[in-house]
């Protein structure tokens, strides 16, 4: 129990804790004459390392099932960057009726052809054009 409430009795974060530091603060159990008090302390620090590595295995899972593993954040940050680099081009209108995005049309018949237009690219579900 007094090896187990050693993190507990100084208020520094351990990481800034030299390897000397850490060391001398279970060096009165790890230097003890009597070898089953040095056995029991190395069995603690033994079963408290592992217990912390459960939890730290524990947490890595739970990460990775809610988001992913390396390659596919990878994957999920290529696709934001590439969708970002191909966003419509401003200078193009968008659809006055649906906000949809237009595209650049040459009437090949009727009274408006060889004219330009932008037409919804959902046109026939939406008829929103705009001349050039
Ligand atoms: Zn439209």
């Amino acid at each position: 129990m007094a090896v187990r409430s050693v993190p507990r009795e100084f208020r520094k974060d351990p990481t800034d804790l030299s390897d000397h530091e850490r060391y001398a603060l279970y060096a009165r159990w790890l230097d003890h004459a009597d070898p089953a008090i040095r056995a029991n302390a190395l069995i603690c620090l033994i079963h408290q390392t592992n217990y912390l590595l459960d939890r730290q295995i524990a947490a890595l899972e739970k990460q990775f099932v809610e988001g992913g593993g390396y390659s596919e954040q990878l994957a999920a940050a290529r696709i934001a960057h590439r969708n970002a680099e191909q966003s419509p081009d401003p200078n193009i209108p968008k659809c006055p009726q649906c906000d949809g995005l237009r595209a650049l049309r040459t009437a090949k018949t009727g009274k408006n052809a060889g004219q330009q237009s932008w037409r919804c690219t959902a046109y026939l579900e939406c008829k929103g054009t705009a001349k050039v």
